[in-house]
């Protein structure tokens, strides 16, 4: 740069004085030049407008609100915050969910008094995880998730971790219901139980887990009803259909895990309708 702003114009621009075109010249030059702008600082903090800014800087900081205790986010804290934040394990999902396993084992314990059937709790203790999975992470459920996506993992380890509290939370209110009751031996359930959440992650690496906990859900309440209404069809609690069950779960939890990445990619509500 070989011109620079003639110290006279210098101060009428500081003063407001410079026609505009030249004004406009003046700027230009200002956005490449260091040494003007320098020098223009200078100009400028020997003006008026110079002192009535650090007034109302010193006024502005003067009054800013004190800073509040921010506690630490240690590493327990952080994760009781990730967890809480899910959708799935706020108090409405648990008092949901404890309201249906005491529907449940009343509907058992009156059958049995009745001489009836019962199995409504072993029909329904297997699906109540997967209403919590569902809820927990995805695009349909969690408004946090496009930011979770954009995270190096996904989210991925956010929604192991919600997904082991929905079962830390479902499994003993449901084993409790079963017990009270002695109408779902929790030998007879667990496995599929977590074979269905399993299966819903598996699955909902490719569609989402809202919807594969819907399909698996809707399917497993159909044939549970259908087998325990045909005890000579062997039911999908034979006790030799344990074992099969295990598989299901161990195989479903080894697609989880090779899919992991998937999750961060699922279609937003927005781009699949
Ligand atoms: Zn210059």
């Amino acid at each position: 740069v070989t011109w620079h702003i003639p110290e006279n114009s210098l101060w009428r621009y500081v003063a407001g004085q410079l026609a505009e075109v030249d004004s406009w010249s003046a700027e230009l030059h200002l956005e490449r030049c260091r040494p003007c702008r320098d020098r223009l600082a200078t100009a400028m903090a020997a003006t008026p407008l110079a002192a009535v800014l650090d007034a109302v800087r010193a006024d502005v900081t003067a009054h800013l609100p004190r800073q509040g205790a921010v506690r630490r986010g240690d590493k327990y804290r952080r994760a009781i915050i990730l967890l809480a934040a899910g959708p799935g394990l706020r108090g409405a999902w648990s008092l949901a969910m404890a309201a249906v396993l005491l529907t449940a084992a009343t509907l058992d314990v009156v059958s049995r008094l009745n001489g009836g059937l019962t199995g409504a709790l072993l029909i329904l203790a297997p699906v109540l995880p997967l209403t919590g999975v569902a809820l927990s992470y995805g695009p349909r459920t969690d408004p946090a998730f496009q930011a979770l996506a954009a995270t190096p993992l996904g989210g991925f380890p956010l929604l192991l971790w919600r997904t082991t509290a929905v079962l830390a939370v479902s499994i003993p209110l449901a084993t409790l219901a079963g017990v009270a009751t002695g109408t779902a031996r929790p030998g007879t359930w667990l496995l599929p139980a977590f074979a269905l959440t399993a299966g819903t992650l598996a699955l909902g690496s490719r569609v989402g887990p809202a919807r594969a906990a819907a399909v698996l859900g809707t399917s497993w309440l159909v044939a549970a009803t259908w087998s325990l209404r045909v005890p000579e069809a062997a039911g999908l609690f034979a006790d030799s259909l344990q074992p099969a069950w295990f598989a299901v779960a161990v195989v479903c939890t080894g697609v989880v895990v090779l899919r992991r990445r998937a999750f961060a990619l699922l279609p937003t509500p927005w781009e699949t309708s």
